[in-house]
């Protein structure tokens, strides 16, 4: 990763830190991004503490200008950009679909869908302009199976399997590859809502018996940004401790 641009949004916590902290122990220059400033901005003093090249940039990925100010950032900041990783995410109001508000559902979309579109529009193009790039889009298990109370999470995760597979159709020949990942249930603050008995119930649905850790979604993250995942794109990698082979 050695002289590598990145950009995490929802670096600030979560598989994003993680991701955001691997990226730089690897030697990339990371632009940590997160509407949680505090939080995104500590991470950036805990890679620079530890010798690496990172920097805070605020924006909402729901909003398509500020996905555009963020890779403007990046490409002045450190020249250009090699590898985005679209983590940013929100698990929403928990409703059945009968039950569910109109603005939970926008909501979920926006931040959860949307957000890759405006992402990956600004992204490739400067990717193009530098000849090559790897984005690396974080959909879910639930990108391939339906979960209760969860329609628009699950649609957006599925969606985000739809368009990382067609911006590959198109990218790819320009040296540009998009791949998504899938975790399953990875302990972050994005379980919090869960009470522990649904939690306990959600943990023996992973036949390796717990729930994933961050760091081990950061892995599978950082070989698709590098050049050693040369021949991967247009593919859904799940990263799921068994989850999707019940
Ligand atoms: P997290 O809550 O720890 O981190 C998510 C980060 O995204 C937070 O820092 C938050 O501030 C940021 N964020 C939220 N809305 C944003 C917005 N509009 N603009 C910019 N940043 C925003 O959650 P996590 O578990 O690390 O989730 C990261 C990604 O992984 C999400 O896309 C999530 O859907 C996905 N995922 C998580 C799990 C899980 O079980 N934790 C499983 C599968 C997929």
């Amino acid at each position: 990763m050695k002289n590598k641009v990145v950009i995490v949004t929802g670096g600030a916590s979560g598989i994003g830190e993680a991701t955001a902290v691997l990226f730089a122990r690897e030697g990339a220059s990371v632009v940590v991004s997160d509407i949680q400033e505090e939080k995104g901005k500590k991470v950036v003093q805990q890679i620079v503490a530890a010798g690496g090249k990172a920097s805070f940039f605020m924006a909402d990925v729901s909003v398509a200008e500020e996905n555009e100010a963020l890779v403007n950032f990046a490409v002045k900041t450190y020249g250009k950009l090699d590898v985005a990783v679209n983590n940013a995410g929100i698990g929403g109001e928990g409703n059945k679909i009968a039950d569910m508000s109109l603005e939970g559902w926008h909501k979920v979309i926006s931040v959860n869908l949307d957000s890759l579109f405006y992402g990956m529009k600004y992204q490739i193009a400067a990717m193009k302009k530098n000849g090559a790039g790897s984005i690396v889009n974080i959909s879910s298990i639930l990108g391939s199976v339906g979960f209760l109370g969860s329609a628009a999470y699950v649609a957006a995760k599925h969606g985000a399997l739809g368009i990382t597979k067609t911006a590959a159709l198109e990218y790819s020949s320009e040296n540009i590859r998009i791949n998504a990942v899938g975790p399953a249930f990875i302990d972050t603050p994005l379980l919090d809502r869960l009470d522990d008995e649904l939690k306990q119930k959600l943990i023996s649905m992973h036949p390796i018996g717990r729930f994933g850790k961050s760091e081990e979604v950061a892995e599978i993250i950082l070989w698709l940004g590098s050049d050693k995942a040369s021949f991967a794109t247009g593919a859904y990698y799940p990263i799921d401790g068994g989850y999707l082979a019940n």
